[in-house]
């Protein structure tokens, strides 16, 4: 059963590893899912937030330089400005030129100046350049579109959003003409001002990738490290550039910059101003929350699971205890039907083997009364021999009363003889009648009868009762108990002297009790002495076989009742039988 067992464990705990395994492997997908759903639901949500306060500054930003571009349309379709151009109106150039600049000074922009559609100044404050270098807004005016544009002037640091709006004159063979330009110039700190307290960096690059604007001053001027050089005449050779080479990951498939720091970049095309809008949206906290969220369900799953493993260990050693129970019982089941069966055989034979031996006790008290049996009959015999010869004489002496008492003894004498021969022969058939009322003192006299000739030599003790003492039994059976009671009684006190065999029958309440005592040498081993062949007494003779108490013993237990030995106290043995009394009086004259 052990060495069964051992390949057997060997096997579930590989298995339990494997499971394990198994469910280690799961856990740290599920957490590592439990994560990339996190992180990839912050960081969409993040961008969202991002891109919505990126056009949130970015409308500013718009709308704020919108202004600006209607106020230079507004100027260029001035009166006063177009009769300047035309060369029709009273107002001179410097009363134009200061005109023009309060009129800057009030929307807020650096300068509002009137050129020629050359770059040449018609109307402008008096340090004022008198041509300016002809940059794209001012192209774009002189084809008679509104131009816009964006540089730096000056020192360098001094940026400028420019708007340029063509002034149309009427020519005398009709149509019109761009004979000026209106020019408006707004510093770009001025647009900026608005969105300095924003949460949210945020900053606009224009197509060479320089950060022409930003809510923080820091930003302006960075580009992209190892990008073309921008134009020199949007960005003279001097401007501080700050080249920046941000770090390129992906997380959660999601590109992220870090510079030092990870962010998610978002950005909006702004067409209408010519810039692009950017943002950075920190990622580390949504990361931390993902990271959060993972441990968290980690450590659920990692206790749902245990708790499910611990049942299912359960549930296993209860199958397998089960299961073992199961086999155990059928093993014993095997077992008990096996010995059932072998009892049953046993029990069988024993019963055959007891037939036998009662047959065979029987056959051997018949050899052993034989002796008996012969003196007794011969004894009658032989009185009767001489009774008949007596009444023979006393008839011719003519003594009829002798002669009649002769033939009266002979009368006994062979209705004795006739009673041992009935007797012997009732004893002599296996009996197989059930269990019926007896008379035990009819059962007790029979006996007496049977042993005569062996307890001639010794004293009987025996008051039987002047009524019938009916039990349950059998009379023949239970005569040939009492029989090998008195044989081996008178057996045991041979010796004695006197030898005595005392017989006393007690009626109790539902029991009959009868006992055999004896005044010989006691029983010497009391455990074996209802064995089977167990004889104290000499082999060969006929003496005993070592069947008489066995078959008793089997005799009196058939009939309900039982049968003892033991020493008495002041030498000798008693043996005691107790049946049940009958309730009912047998039919008397049954056995006669
Ligand atoms: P057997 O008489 O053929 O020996 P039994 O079965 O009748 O066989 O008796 C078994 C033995 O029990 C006897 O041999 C004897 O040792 C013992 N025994 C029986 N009755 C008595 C008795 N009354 N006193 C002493 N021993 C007895």
């Amino acid at each position: 059963m052990t060495q069964g067992t051992a390949p057997l464990s060997r096997l579930r705990k590989l298995r339990n590893a494997g499971a394990l395994c198994v469910a280690l492997a799961a856990l740290f997908w599920a957490s590592v899912s439990v994560w990339y759903h996190a992180a990839e639901t912050g960081m969409a949500q993040a961008r969202a937030r991002g891109v919505a306060d990126l056009r949130l500054a970015s409308d500013r930003l718009v709308g704020a330089l919108a202004q600006y571009r209607e106020d230079a349309v507004l100027a260029a379709d001035h009166p006063y400005v177009r009769a300047l151009v035309a060369g029709t109106g009273d107002l001179g150039a410097a009363e134009l030129a200061r005109i023009l600049q309060r009129f800057a000074d009030l929307a807020g922009a650096e300068h509002l100046v009137l050129l020629r559609p050359d770059g040449g100044v018609l109307a402008a404050p008096e340090d004022f350049p008198a041509r300016l270098p002809m940059t794209e807004d001012l192209e774009r005016a002189s084809h008679g579109a509104l131009g816009r544009t964006h540089g730096v002037e000056g020192d360098g640091l001094h940026r400028i959003f420019a708007f340029a709006a063509p002034v149309f004159v009427t020519q005398p063979e009709g149509g019109r003409r761009v004979a000026g330009i209106i020019r408006l110039t707004l510093d770009a700190e001025t647009v900026e001002a608005t969105g300095r307290g924003d949460p949210l960096p945020v900053w606009f690059t224009d197509t060479q990738g320089v950060v022409f604007t930003a809510n923080r001053a820091g930003l302006v001027f960075r580009r992209k490290a190892g990008a073309a050089l921008p134009d020199p005449k949007v960005y003279p050779a001097h401007t501080p550039f700050v080249t920046v080479a941000p770090r390129r990951k992906v997380i959660a498939g999601q590109e992220i910059i870090c510079a030092p720091d990870c962010a998610l970049p978002v950005s909006l095309d702004l067409p209408v101003i010519g810039l692009t809008g950017h943002s950075e949206v920190p990622v580390a906290p949504i990361l931390k929350e993902a990271r959060v969220q993972m441990f968290v369900a980690a450590l659920a799953m990692l206790a749902i699971g245990t708790l499910i493993a611990t049942l299912w260990a359960r549930r296993q050693a209860l199958a397998e205890r089960l299961a073992m129970e199961a086999a155990l019982n059928v093993e014993l089941e095997e077992a008990v039907a096996r010995r059932t069966r072998e009892l049953r055989e046993s029990h069988e034979a024993l019963l055959h083997a007891q037939a036998e031996l009662v047959q065979a006790g029987k056959l051997s008290a018949l050899g052993q009364m034989s002796a008996g049996i012969s003196h007794e009959l011969n004894q009658p015999l032989m009185a009767i021999g001489t009774y008949a010869e007596n009444a023979a004489i006393f008839l011719e002496r003519g003594k009829p009363e002798r002669t009649q008492d002769n033939l009266r003894r002979i009368g006994e004498m062979s209705g004795r003889m006739g009673r041992i021969i009935r007797n012997l022969r009732a004893f002599a058939r296996p009996e197989t009648e059930p269990a019926s009322p007896v008379d035990m003192v009819r059962v007790v006299a029979t006996a007496l009868e049977i042993s005569g000739s062996r307890l001639s030599k010794l004293e009987l003790r025996w008051s039987p009762p002047d009524h019938p003492v009916w039990v349950m039994g059998g009379e023949t059976r239970l005569a040939q108990v009492v029989v090998n009671l008195l044989s081996n009684a008178a057996d045991a006190c041979g010796q004695a002297d006197p030898p005595v065999i005392v017989l006393q029958l007690e009626e109790r309440a539902e029991e009959v009790c009868l006992r055999v005592l004896d005044n010989g040498a006691g029983i010497a081993d009391t455990e074996r002495m209802f064995d089977p062949f167990y004889s104290t007494k000499e082999v060969g003779t006929n003496e005993g076989m070592g069947l008489g108490l066995s078959i008793s013993y089997r005799i009196v237990q058939s009939f309900g009742g039982s049968l003892t030995g033991a020493n008495r106290p002041e030498g000798g043995a008693v043996f005691t039988l107790v049946l049940a009394r009958a309730k009912e009086r047998a039919k008397e004259g049954k056995m006669s």
